[in-house]
C-alpha cells in the first residue's frame, strides 16, 4: 500500500498537526484538574474526547483502512477519510467539492421556479473583534450577526428586537412615510408627530409583511477566518433580489457593529459555494485553534428556499457511491469494522471476530 505524502507542497505539515493535537489534549487533560464545577468537567472531557479522536482520525486519514462485508462472504478494505475539514487539506477539498454541488443543484432548482430577479449573489461581511475577545467567541458572534443582517436585508426579521432593528434600518423610508400620512390625512399635521410616527410604521409594516416575494429568497452562509491575522467574516451566498451594499453595510454596523461588507452578483455560483478552509500560511498550532474555535459549530447553515433538498440530492446524487464486491459485484457492502494502518502492515487483513477493529488498546486483538 502506498503511503501517503505527509508534507503538501503547500507547507501543509499533517505529522505537525498531529502533535500539535495532541500536545493541545495533555495541556487541557492537565487543566481540567485544576477547574472546579462538574458541569465545566463534564464539558471538558468531551472536549477531549474530540480533540483525541481528531488527533486519531487525521493521522489515519487516507491510510487506515474501512473493512466491508458483503452476504455473499466477500470482502474488501477501502482507505478512510477523517474528514475533519478543518484539519486535513484532503477533507476540506472533498468536503467543499460536495457542498458546492449539493447547494448548487438547490440553487438551480430554486431560481428555475422563482422570478428573475432572484439572482445568486455572493456577500463577505466581515467583523471587527473586541478586545481580548477569544477566536471562538468572535467565530459565534460573526455566525449569529450575520444571520440576523440576512434576515433584515431580505425583510424576514424574526423576532422583536430585529423588528427593531428593521424600523432602524428603514428609518428614512419611515420618515417620509409620515411625512406622507400628514400630507394624505385630513388636519394630518395637526396630529401629534407621535401619532403620525406610529401610523407610518404601522404602514410600513403591513407593506413589508405584504410584499408577494418575502420568504422566497434564500442563503447559505458560512464563518471563515481570514489569511492575516485570522479575522473572522461571513461568506453568504444568496438567492434573492438586489440589495444595496449601502444597506447591506448599514444593517451589518447595526447589528455588529463593524462595516466592512461586500456584495456583488455570483457569475459562478458553484464557485462562490465553495466555501474555502485556508491551510496554506497556517501553523499547526494555528491550525488547532481554528478546529477549536469552531468545535460543535455548524459551519455551513442554510436558509429559506436553500433549506430544503433538491430532488436529485433526495435521489442520493450526492451521496458517496456505495462499495462494490468483488466477490458478486452487487454493491450492498456493509461497513463492519476498520483495520489501522500498523495492523495492515503486521500483515492483517481483516479485523477480529466479535471485535470492530484491531488497536493496541482494544482488549481483545
Ligand atoms: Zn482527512
Ligand atoms: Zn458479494
Amino acid at each position: 500500500m502506498e503511503e501517503q505524502d505527509q508534507k503538501d507542497p503547500n507547507g501543509y505539515d499533517r505529522a505537525a498537526v498531529v502533535s500539535s493535537l495532541r500536545r493541545e489534549w495533555c495541556r487541557r487533560r492537565l487543566d481540567r484538574f485544576a477547574r472546579g464545577a462538574p458541569a465545566e468537567l463534564e464539558a471538558a472531557g468531551k472536549l477531549l474526547e474530540e480533540i483525541s479522536d481528531a488527533a486519531a482520525g487525521l493521522e489515519g486519514c487516507g491510510r487506515d483502512l474501512i473493512y466491508y462485508e458483503c452476504v455473499c462472504g466477500g470482502s474488501k478494505l477501502v482507505p478512510r477519510s477523517c474528514g475533519y475539514a478543518s484539519l486535513c487539506p484532503q477533507c476540506a477539498r472533498r468536503e467543499a467539492a460536495r457542498v458546492s454541488a449539493v447547494y448548487h443543484s438547490r440553487l438551480l432548482e430554486r431560481q428555475g421556479s422563482l422570478p428573475a430577479w432572484f439572482k445568486p449573489r455572493s456577500l463577505t461581511l466581515t467583523l471587527r473583534p473586541n478586545e481580548g475577545e477569544t477566536l471562538r467567541a468572535v467565530v459565534l458572534r460573526c455566525r449569529s450577526a450575520a444571520k440576523t443582517t440576512l434576515r433584515l436585508v431580505y425583510g424576514i426579521p424574526s423576532s422583536g428586537a430585529e423588528w427593531s432593528l428593521m424600523r432602524q434600518l428603514h428609518a428614512r423610508q419611515i420618515e417620509k412615510l409620515v411625512e406622507l400620512t400628514a400630507e394624505e390625512t385630513p388636519g394630518g399635521r395637526a396630529r401629534s408627530l407621535r401619532a403620525r410616527r406610529r401610523e407610518a410604521i404601522a404602514k410600513w409594516r403591513s407593506m413589508l409583511v405584504a410584499e408577494r416575494t418575502r420568504r422566497r429568497a434564500g442563503w447559505v452562509v458560512a464563518v471563515e477566518l481570514g489569511e492575516r491575522g485570522m479575522k473572522a467574516h461571513a461568506h453568504a451566498v444568496a438567492l434573492a433580489p438586489y440589495v444595496d451594499q449601502k444597506i447591506l453595510a448599514r444593517a451589518w454596523e447595526l447589528v455588529s457593529g463593524s462595516y466592512v461588507v461586500w456584495i456583488t452578483n455570483a457569475r459562478n455560483a458553484k464557485e462562490a459555494l465553495k466555501y474555502p478552509v485556508k491551510f496554506t500560511g497556517r501553523s499547526a498550532s494555528e491550525l488547532v485553534s481554528v478546529f477549536l474555535a469552531f468545535h460543535g459549530i455548524r459551519r455551513l447553515e442554510a436558509f429559506g428556499c436553500l433549506r430544503t433538498p433538491s430532488a436529485s440530492e433526495r435521489a442520493g446524487a450526492f451521496d458517496p457511491p456505495p462499495v462494490e464486491c468483488p466477490e458478486c459485484h452487487e454493491s450492498g457492502m456493509v461497513a463492519t469494522g476498520w483495520v489501522p494502518l500498523v495492523a495492515y502492515e503486521s500483515g492483517i487483513r481483516a479485523p477480529p471476530m466479535g471485535c470492530s477493529f484491531v488497536h493496541a488498546a482494544c482488549p481483545s486483538s
